[in-house]
């Protein structure tokens, strides 16, 4: 059995780095050139359907389709000039990943051949085959139908010979089916509540964008190894593996100059990646061995993601190429460092205007602290819905394992920004300040620049973090779609956003000052949302004590945060400001429920057939030959020298049976735990029971057989070590 592993070994050690050819010899001369942008719009659209598409992204109005058939027209001849055959509509369905089916551009012609056709028709709207993708039981209580919708402000592109259509996916009753639907319906809400509260500074803004810089951490692993490994290509994580005697204890790693084939790899996505117009910006080494990271620079927030999630596609292809496999899971290699997604946010004005970055004087500061505040109480009113965006089965492995960040949430601003919120509490007083008062508190707003820009602290263990111009959201997984957590975190943004504009408008109303009634109500957010603050260091038990004290909280398992969803003032946030309806959001919380359960089930029976199917056996095995060792030595030996020479196998062997024993016996522990999970009808009920009696085995069963891998012989051994998938490159 071992020969799999061996075999592999020697592959790689033969691998040579595959050269690469970069498309032009300047990025910036054929950045985009898949992509069916401005430019190309303006050379193949009329001006009226260039216009309604351009008034579509700025805008958000609808393309009718009149102007959609001429649109499809010139995508059509430019697709074609290009090299595609096919067209597709691609859309974010709440599994894994992004889904897609190719379709021809082929019609039947007039005289029995056949020619190549596109309409407004098919480029507004198809009708895949929606039945095989998850809607939380959505389909089966309305329509059984679903359908993909064109959206005009994320731009087709070509991917290998398709020209590729991003869009919605909803049912046909209208219920979104997708992660995108619901993002473009929180952008909107947020756009629209920051742009009210922005009209207190500026009434130039018409609109507010928001912005996703994000940061794509994984792991590379060379094929053959992963292919002799079936809990990473069935799971996606080591399910067993002894830690390496060496692994990031140095730092060298992150250090040390990416290696030659991983090097030639990024390349290799990064061409590909300019050509699809993603600005992929920075490639390093990550904490530990074989793990790295790309990061963009930031895009408008529904285009990032499409972005990340094509560039993801993008990556696992052409790690193919270099003979790699990509590991995006959280936590691929207990002990070591996960992987991240860390979401950098912004809010922009049409202006170009940051909001989050401190402006030049009093006024713009002011807007800056607005926002700043309002994001803090937000993040504190919705600290356990944030949690239950990002909280999977596999980023639960990462979060709070001292590496990662918390399971508490909590908002790092820094010192200054920190003392600068400390100030405006005591400088705003109850009464009718006094124009000496206002003037100094101005003052004092006037002066955070210098600070900020000289004072760039970081803190890597808090899990939102405002780093200078926008907060970062690291708690996010390294496999998830960004939309889960943006979706959070710009609805209750804009929740918060038209609480406060409700409270200033109240306070104006009552003749008080503009200027005052904003530092009156930001005063009492300022309170209000001081228990989520904490610029300490995030994974020290203190901490942990300090935020129970404080009364955070602190949840850790999935079934138990994904029900902060469906508490009564979730399904109110979500429903009034138009985000999710009930059975919008009871479909998706199923769904996630549903993954939950069933990532542990897989977990748990690749493990028993590794477990039963290869550890055992070895063991097995190699206590046979341990026996017949045994046997010889007595044969040969006097009793007393055959006593103390063979004292040491006896124990092994004794040792090996007993781990063999507990693993048979936890195995068939953890099968009927399974089973009677299974039979539970109610979800919520059965992914408790899933965390609470299956999910333990699968640590349990797994300290067994790494105890087996250090007592077996190395040449037995099927699996690839801890330490071959992490240095033999
Ligand atoms: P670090 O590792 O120090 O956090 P990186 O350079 O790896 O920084 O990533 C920072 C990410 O934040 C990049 O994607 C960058 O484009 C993004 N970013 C920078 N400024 C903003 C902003 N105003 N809004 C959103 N994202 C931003
Ligand atoms: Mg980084």
């Amino acid at each position: 059995m071992a020969q799999f592993r061996f075999k592999a070994l020697e592959e790689v050690l033969n691998r040579i780095p595959d050269e690469f050819i970069r498309e032009e010899n300047l990025v910036s001369d054929y950045y985009g050139m898949m992509v069916f942008d401005k430019a190309k719009m303006k050379k193949y659209l009329s001006r009226e359907a260039y216009k309604a598409v351009t008034d579509a992204i700025e805008k958000g109005t609808i393309v009718d389709r009149k102007m959609a058939d001429q649109v499809a027209q010139g995508m059509k001849a430019w697709a074609i000039e290009n090299g595609a055959t096919h067209y597709t509509h691609w859309f974010h369905p709440l599994t894994d990943g992004t889904a897609e089916k190719h379709d021809a551009f082929i019609v039947h012609g007039a005289d029995g051949g056949v020619i190549e056709s596109f309409s407004g028709n098919l480029l507004s709207q198809q009708e895949p085959d929606a039945s095989s993708f998850p809607s939380g039981g959505i389909r089966q209580t309305f329509e059984a139908r679903g359908y993909t919708a064109w959206d005009p402000t994320s731009p087709a592109f070509i991917s290998e010979t398709t020209l590729t259509i991003p869009t919605i996916f909803i049912s046909f009753t209208g219920e979104a089916l997708d992660y995108k639907t619901p993002l473009l319906r929180a952008l909107n809400v947020v756009n629209k509540a920051a742009t009210d509260v922005c009209h207190y500074f500026d009434k130039n803004v018409t609109s507010v964008q928001a912005n996703l810089g994000w940061e794509q951490e994984y792991f590379l692993i060379d094929e053959a190894l992963y292919m002799a490994r079936p809990d990473l290509v069935l799971t996606g994580r080591t399910l067993m593996g002894h830690s390496s005697s060496k692994d990031q204890q140095l730092d060298d790693h992150y250090f040390s100059s990416i290696p030659t084939r991983a090097n030639r790899f990024m390349q290799d996505v990064e061409n590909e990646a300019y050509k699809l117009g993603i600005p992929v910006k920075t490639r390093h080494n990550e904490v530990a061995p074989n793990q790295f990271e790309f990061a963009p620079i930031y895009e408008e927030a529904n285009l990032a993601n499409d972005h990340n999630q094509l560039m993801m596609d993008i990556m696992q292809k052409i790690a193919r190429r270099h003979k790699f496999r990509i590991l995006f899971h959280e936590k691929p290699f207990a002990g070591i460092n996960g992987s991240g997604k860390h979401n950098n946010w912004s809010l922009e004005t049409n202006t170009g205007v940051n909001v989050y970055k401190p402006g030049k004087n009093p006024k713009s500061n002011l807007q800056f602290l607005t926002f700043v505040i309002n994001t803090l109480q937000a993040v504190y009113e919705g600290q356990d819905l944030l949690r239950a965006s990002i909280l999977t089965a596999s980023n639960s492995h990462r979060l709070g394992a001292n590496e990662a960040p918390p399971s508490i949430l909590s908002v790092f601003l820094g010192t200054e920004v920190s003392k600068m919120l400390d100030l405006m509490e005591e400088a705003v007083v109850d009464r009718k300040m006094t124009p000496d008062e206002k003037t100094a508190l101005k003052l004092n707003i006037g002066r955070i620049p210098e600070i900020i820009l000289d004072n760039t602290d970081r803190n890597r263990t808090s899990p939102f973090a405002f780093t200078g111009n926008r907060f970062e959201f690291r708690a996010v997984g390294s496999t998830a779609n960004n939309a889960s957590a943006l979706i959070v975190l710009n609805t209750l943004v804009a929740s918060q956003l038209k609480k406060f504009k409700v409270a200033v408008d109240k306070l104006i109303e009552k003749d008080v000052k503009k200027d005052e009634a904003i530092f009156q109500v930001l005063k009492g957010l300022i309170i209000s949302s001081k228990p989520i603050r904490f610029n300490g260091d995030g994974y020290s038990e203190e901490w942990v004590k300090e935020a129970a004290k404080r009364g955070l909280t602190n949840v850790r398992n999935v079934p138990e945060s994904l029900a902060a969803y469906m508490r009564p003032e979730s399904k109110e946030l979500f429903e009034t400001l138009g985000i999710f309806n009930e059975s919008e959001l009871r479909g998706r919380v199923e769904v996630e429920y549903e993954k939950f359960i069933m990532k542990i089930q897989i977990e748990s029976r690749v493990l028993a057939d590794i477990a039963i199917n290869h550890i055992v056996p070895t063991a097995v095995e190699y206590q046979t030959m341990l026996l017949e060792n045994v046997k010889n030595l007595k044969a040969v030996f006097s009793e007393k020298e055959f006593n103390s020479l063979a004292e040491g196998r006896l124990e092994l062997i004794r040792e090996v049976g007993k781990h063999v024993s507990v693993i048979k016996l936890k195995r068939k522990e953890m099968t009927n735990a399974r089973a009677e999970a299974n039979v539970i009808e109610d979800l919520i009920e059965k992914a408790k029971a899933y965390d609470s009696t299956v999910r333990p085995f699968l640590e349990e069963i797994r300290g067994h057989i790494d105890k087996l891998e250090l007592i077996v012989d190395n040449e037995k051994w099927p699996l690839p070590k801890y330490r071959e998938l992490l240095f033999v490159r």
